[in-house]
């Protein structure tokens, strides 16, 4: 190594072409970002392709090493900020700006708009209800009998399973575990307090450990760390009916005059719309979400704050309900399966470590959880003013005209 990255980064690529090197070794032999030039420019020459917009990237590689292999540079997403919105949770009190990146034009306008309404009203309120990370490993038994011995083991050993789990961790607690048998194969679902982890990590780490006892004491055979039943990144009605991550529900009453005013439509009109909409229409194509658009306000509030991205999908396990009362529009979002975090993962990366400092939520809480809480109830305010201006747009109809004025 020297003092000049370019002159590193030129080296790699010699070494590379002279077989001394592979793509993934040039971290062991350079600085971060000399090795990602290197990369970039073996496949910038490989492929024909400039990489100069993927190369600009502005904090230093090495903040990203636990995040990613192979760096070439970093993806940019434009991130804007809805709000500020009034939130009363129980982890979080007060204004907040609402960072969000996204590449979908009117989706921030959108939010605002729903944001201005909800402050209009007095802000909404927010809560989690039920906090916890699933992994759920198989094992083999030879017989349905060997089932119901493992599943009536686990019914008595369940401190030892605790014990081995959380000594793999100084905050998880293991919160139960509960057994599911099909014909020879058995699933453990561990639960977990993972506090302001988001946890997947944790929670396979310490069931690891618990999985070990289990084939210590027991005739059953590990087969896979996870059996699936966890559920991550699949959608699963499991995680909708039973929760995964943060269960948070968020609500608001919107007086009629500003309905009438700042809308354009009428409570119901909303309520009609969600009715036919979210519920007909989502139960009629089976769907887990019985939302207009959740999922859009997870997918960019994840992006600016460091959450796993692929875990939109039990993001997206969301009710949305609305009613016309006689004082104006009651509307609720309740995300059954949120999954987030504000330490771990992607959330120590400058930019997305900027985003959670936003919303005042960056690293671990006081109590340990709160921050995470707080996040969560974040997310679900911004997923409730998304849920109420669609549907205003939608009862006003004026949706398309929306996305022909800001989106092309
Ligand atoms: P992590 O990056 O492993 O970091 C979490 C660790 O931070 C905890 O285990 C804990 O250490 C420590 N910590 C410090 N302060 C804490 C606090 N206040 N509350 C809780 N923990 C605190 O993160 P993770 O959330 O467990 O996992 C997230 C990562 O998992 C993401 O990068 C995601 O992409 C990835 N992921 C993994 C899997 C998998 O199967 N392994 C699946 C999906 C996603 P101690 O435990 O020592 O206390």
């Amino acid at each position: 190594m020297t003092d000049d990255p370019d002159a590193d980064a030129d080296a790699l690529v010699r070494r590379v072409r002279d077989g001394d090197l592979r793509l993934h070794e040039l971290e062991d032999h350079a600085d971060a970002d000399a090795a990602a030039t290197a990369r970039r420019r073996i496949v910038e020459s490989d492929t024909g392709v400039d990489l100069d917009a993927v190369g600009a990237y502005g904090f230093p590689a090495d903040r990203a090493d636990a995040n990613i292999e192979n760096m070439i540079g970093a993806a940019q997403v434009p991130m804007g900020v809805a709000g500020p919105v009034t939130i009363h949770g129980g982890a979080v009190d007060g204004e907040r700006y609402l960072p969000m990146a996204t590449t979908e034009g009117a989706l921030l306008a959108s939010v605002n708009r729903g944001c201005s309404v909800v402050d209009a009203a007095g802000g909404a309120t927010a809560r989690v209800t039920k906090s916890g990370m699933t992994r759920a490993p198989v094992f083999r038994v030879g017989d349905v009998a060997e089932a119901e011995a493992l599943v009536e083991w686990v019914r008595e050993n369940e401190d030892r399973l605790r014990e081995a789990a959380e000594a793999t961790t100084s905050h998880g607690e293991l919160t139960d575990v509960t057994p599911y048998v099909v014909g020879d194969s058995v699933f453990l679902r561990f639960r977990y307090d993972t506090k302001d982890a988001m946890g997947m990590n944790m929670a396979t780490i310490a069931t690891r450990a618990a999985a070990e006892a289990v084939e210590e004491s027991t005739t059953a055979s590990l087969v896979a760390l996870s059996g699936n039943l966890c559920t991550d990144k699949k959608p699963a009605a499991i995680n909708a009916v039973e929760g995964r991550g943060r269960s948070v529900t968020a609500d608001v009453v919107i007086p009629r005059d500003v309905v009438e005013e700042r809308l354009h439509t009428t409570p119901e009109a909303i309520a009609e719309v969600n009715t036919r909409k979210n519920h007909v229409g989502s139960a009629k194509a089976g769907s887990l979400g019985f939302n207009a658009h959740v999922a859009n306000v997870v997918a960019a509030m994840f992006l600016a704050t460091g959450q796993d991205a692929a875990q939109v999908v039990e993001g997206s396990n969301a009710i949305t309900t609305a009613e016309a009362r006689e004082e104006g529009l009651y509307v609720s979002v309740s995300l059954a399966s949120l999954e987030v975090g504000t330490v771990g993962g992607g959330t120590k990366l400058p930019t997305q470590g900027e985003g959670l400092d936003l919303l005042g939520v960056a690293g671990g809480g006081d109590p340990p959880g709160a921050n995470a809480d707080a996040l969560a109830e974040c997310i679900a305010v911004g997923a409730l003013a998304g849920e109420l201006s669609l549907l205003a747009a939608l009862g006003s109809r004026h949706l398309s005209s929306a996305h022909e004025s800001l989106g092309r």
